[in-house]
């Protein structure tokens, strides 16, 4: 995903060519299950006792007395449990002492039930359509007076939340879960590899589609449906930028017209049954070569590129990942065009820990998954971004796209 897409923008933008291509919502796909009520994600029923586990170790550690997560990735992370974000409250209750909960609405009892939260420590407490579920919620963490939420939670339930416990501390609950989801488990990585490989697939196939005279939306509607045949069930971006418009980082799709010679940037991405996400960015040239400034610059992109991924490896900073492309680029005269950080981390969500960014001071672990994505932007005229997923491993980080990172000439 570029790096300047903010995510609700990458969302509505997208959501056209996703239901073109059958794919209506990320809840609708991912469900799966023979009841029908089920959203179990494929990929998330492993471990789950010792995630929460290990959330609540670091609850207790971080001074907070309850997390209160409602329906999203870190839901899903923590119990399984792919529930639908309804503006009737769900909510996990995971306090520092004492039993977990899962707050559930009564019509939603099948689901929950049809989930691994059933197999979970973990017990459903329901309400019925005129109880109040934040009375509810708040009678189970009495006296709490430090409560950690969800980055996802909807303002709405965050202020009845508020109102329902004036007196308790509300502060986000990233600080805790996010330490833990951006390590992934071998089991994720796995996935996650299996989410590059469907990608790949897809970018090997771009010859079929993308070629002049044909509009980056026809090309697009293209993509989508192979995103989908190539072993996602959902459509998460598609970004074709051709000629002037792949100097933009945040363009989608349009209806311009591919011409010869364009250079143009195909950055996509789906989520595949297991609930994990792919992100990939690959530049094509249509029908004849480029002018001799794109092919300059080119090669100091994918020199930075490659330096880029032979630096991640342990014990190395996310700050530094950045550093070493965007000094390359810059000694070539390129720095102001490299508009944005280096790459965000990668799971459940597109976008997640760690941030690949300047002033990052993280130091990689074994286990963590981002994007390296630098891209140079000449604006009017064109541009490119070379992207892959890398995970750090024990000693170095593995690859997890394969296709060649050269621009491949169309014809
Ligand atoms: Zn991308
Ligand atoms: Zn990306």
């Amino acid at each position: 995903m570029a790096e300047l897409v903010h995510h609700g923008q990458r969302v509505d933008a997208i959501d056209p060519l996703a239901r073109e291509v059958g794919v209506s919502d990320r809840l609708h796909c991912r469900q799966s299950g023979t009841s029908g009520a089920a959203t179990t994600l494929t990929g998330v029923t492993h471990d789950l006792a010792e995630r929460l586990d290990r959330a609540r170790a670091a609850t207790r550690a971080a001074g907070i007395d309850a997390l209160l997560v409602s329906p999203g990735p870190d839901l899903a992370y923590l119990t399984g449990y792919d529930a639908k974000a309804l503006e009737r409250l769900t909510c996990l209750v995971l306090p520092a002492e004492g039993d977990i909960r899962l707050v559930a609405p009564g019509l939603e009892k099948a689901a929950a039930l049809a989930s691994p939260v059933a197999d979970l420590d973990i017990e459903i407490v329901t309400w019925q359509e005129r109880d109040d579920p934040y009375a509810l919620t708040a009678s189970l963490v009495p006296g709490a007076s430090r409560l950690a939420l969800d980055n996802h939670m909807w303002a709405e339930k965050v202020l009845a939340l508020r109102h329902a416990m004036p007196a308790a501390e509300q502060s986000l609950a990233n600080r805790v879960i996010a330490q833990l989801r951006m390590r992934k488990s071998e089991v994720e990585v796995g996935h996650l590899r299996d989410a590059g490989a469907a990608i790949d697939r897809v970018h090997r196939r771009m010859g079929e589609w993308l070629r002049p005279g044909r509009s980056e939306r026809e090309v697009a509607r293209d993509i989508g449906a192979a995103i989908i045949a190539e072993g996602h069930t959902q459509v998460d971006f598609i970004i074709v930028g051709s000629g002037p418009n792949g100097a933009s980082p945040h363009h989608d799709v349009s209806d311009r017209v591919i011409e010869t010679g364009d250079a143009v940037v195909v950055d996509i991405g789906g989520t595949n049954a297991a609930g994990y996400c792919s992100d990939c960015t690959r530049n094509y040239v249509a029908g004849a070569a480029p002018d001799s400034e794109y092919v300059e610059y080119f090669e100091v992109l994918a020199q930075a590129q490659a330096a880029q991924r032979a630096h991640s490896r342990p014990g190395v900073t996310a700050a530094s990942v950045d550093v070493v492309g965007r000094d390359i680029i810059a000694a070539a005269g390129f720095g102001e065009a490299f508009l944005h950080r280096t790459g965000h981390g990668i799971g459940l969500e597109t976008h997640e820990e760690p941030y690949i960014i300047a002033g990052n001071d993280l130091v990689l672990e074994t286990g963590m998954a981002f994007s390296i994505e630098p891209g140079i932007y000449l604006e009017g005229r064109h541009g490119a971004r070379i992207e892959d997923i890398v995970v750090i491993t024990d000693d170095a980080s593995e690859v997890l796209n394969t296709t060649a990172r050269e621009y491949a000439l169309l014809v």
